[in-house]
């Protein structure tokens, strides 16, 4: 039977090419695909070669309507052996200039496809909303086009008003003596749903002293298309981020929060998807099998993302303080974690660890912190680590270190009170103090507590009849379907 006679949807799903996006976008497009669409989920070519080599070729092929495409990414070929992550600004410069014609032509091959009955006609897009060029090509081919914001709402809603930071004078810095003056101290009255924050609480794009900053640009052009879209979705819920929700409302016609996206995955059975991967490392699961030796609560699991990177100086400083803690720790650096490459950890801090301390490249983050044995979570604080930690109900240390991390730091630590911040300028003593606040101490248990609750709103709101579950019918059926 031709797919055609099967009528189903067909949504392709484009996310921005690094892994922070690709995995929010990944579970989306699970989520449609389990209820009924054909997918087309498009990686660069760079990233696809490192998606089969951690998750291998057949995994990848396994299912006939949830299939991989690749463009061209418009970067030159990546030195070494090409497992990391590629520089931020030089991909959002290219997502402006060389995504848009292989994108145009991947949908010109796709509809042949379809024509010749391989594949069901395209009848939807799911577009990274920091890809915004996918707005002209979804009105040239008259398709309906759903953005999806990868970040916290509050990122989606502090980046729409770097407009205003700029016409009121408060961004580019005069110079770089702005940044530890004390200037970044100052309140934010402009931004309505973020009450209280001072500037360096907003993505640190904004401490640029570059009247022409390329992410500054790269964002206003992305916020200016926004409300072109058929209809904008967050990976958040919404009593996560209800004042700024609500000031979203106010400004967008059609905005749904249908997060998080890791608790609806955990309530559903994903049968034939469980295989589909999106993690471009190869995971190492051996840490799995130690923490099934380790007391309920008892480990520290320390992960900075994806594009994060300390000095060696601040990696001694993290494993001493891990070290002298005394606690169990399970800790992720990843090959390209310490700047300049290579590190070492000394002997005298291997015998002192011993078993105490398991060290791995890359992990399957989700499985570790739904792990019975993790107690608290020293975090860089991306948006899909914090709301996976929050879905697991576990507290948080957190280290901000670039883009929306100062924001979703501010909401752990200040709003939600299920975290605490360790000093940008780390020093083993405070890790070690913090982590044992944060595993014996009674503020742990407090925000433990708090974390516990926040998990169950996330349930709630992702099972039958919850906000985020209703929301996501709605997009399917109201935008999504709407010209099916
Ligand atoms: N991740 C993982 N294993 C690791 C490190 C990261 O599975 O060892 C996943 C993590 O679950 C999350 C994503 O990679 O979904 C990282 O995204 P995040 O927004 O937290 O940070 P970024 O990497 O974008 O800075």
């Amino acid at each position: 039977m031709s797919y055609i006679a099967e009528k189903k949807p067909h949504a392709v799903v484009i996310p921005y090419p690094v892994q922070g996006h690709i995995n929010p976008l990944f579970k989306l497009a699970k989520l449609l695909h389990l209820r009924g669409f054909h997918i087309t989920f498009v990686n660069t070519e760079y990233n696809h070669k490192r998606l089969l080599k951690s998750r291998g070729q057949k995994a990848l092929a396994s299912l006939t309507d949830f299939i991989f495409e690749t463009i061209p990414d418009g970067l030159p070929p990546m030195e070494g052996n090409g497992d990391v992550s590629q520089d931020i600004p030089s991909l959002c410069q290219s997502v402006r200039k060389n995504f848009y014609q292989p994108f145009c032509e991947l949908l010109a091959r796709l509809k042949d496809s379809a024509i010749s009955g391989h594949i069901p006609p395209v009848t939807c897009l799911v577009s990274d909303c920091y890809m915004s060029f996918t707005l002209q090509v979804a009105q040239e081919l008259a398709l309906p086009i759903l953005f999806c914001a990868p970040g916290s709402a509050s990122f989606f809603l502090s980046t729409l008003h770097f407009r205003t930071l700029l016409d009121k004078g408060l961004i580019p810095l005069k110079d770089e003596s702005y940044l530890t003056s004390g200037y970044l101290d100052n309140k934010v009255d402009c931004i309505p749903g973020m009450k209280d924050f001072r500037l360096k609480d907003l993505p640190d794009f904004i401490r640029t002293t570059n009247p022409n900053d390329s992410m500054v640009e790269f964002l206003i052009e992305a916020s200016d298309r926004f409300h072109k879209a058929s209809a904008i979705v967050f990976n958040t819920y919404n009593e996560l981020e209800s004042d700024v929700m609500n000031a979203l409302y106010s400004m967008f016609p059609s905005l749904y929060t249908i997060g998080p996206l890791s608790s609806f995955l955990n309530q559903t059975p994903q049968n034939n998807l469980a295989s589909l991967g999106s993690n471009l490392w190869k995971e190492d699961t051996k840490c799995l099998e130690w923490l099934e030796s380790k007391e309920p609560g008892s480990v520290v699991y320390v992960n900075f993302g994806s594009i994060s990177v300390m000095t060696p100086e601040q990696l001694l400083e993290f494993a001493w303080g891990l070290a002298n803690s005394m606690k169990t720790f399970l800790w992720i650096i990843r090959p390209d974690l310490v700047i300049g490459g290579s590190f070492i950890l000394s002997s005298e801090f291997e015998n002192e660890i011993s078993d105490r301390g398991q060290i791995a490249s890359w992990c399957p983050q989700e499985q570790v912190l739904n792990h019975p044995s993790i107690g608290g979570f020293l975090t860089h604080c991306g948006w899909n680590s914090t709301i996976e930690s929050i879905c697991a109900g576990v507290p948080m240390l957190c280290w901000p270190f670039f883009a929306d991390q100062p924001t979703n730091c501010r909401y752990i630590c200040n709003e939600w009170e299920i975290g605490m911040e360790i000093d940008t300028n780390v020093k083993r003593k405070e890790v070690e103090k913090l982590i044992n606040e944060l595993m014996v101490g009674e503020k742990g248990k407090k925000m433990r507590q708090k974390a516990m609750e926040l998990k169950k709103k996330a349930d709630e709101n992702t099972s039958p009849g919850g906000c985020s579950y209703m929301n996501l019918d709605k997009v399917i059926k109201e935008v999504l379907l709407k010209q099916y």
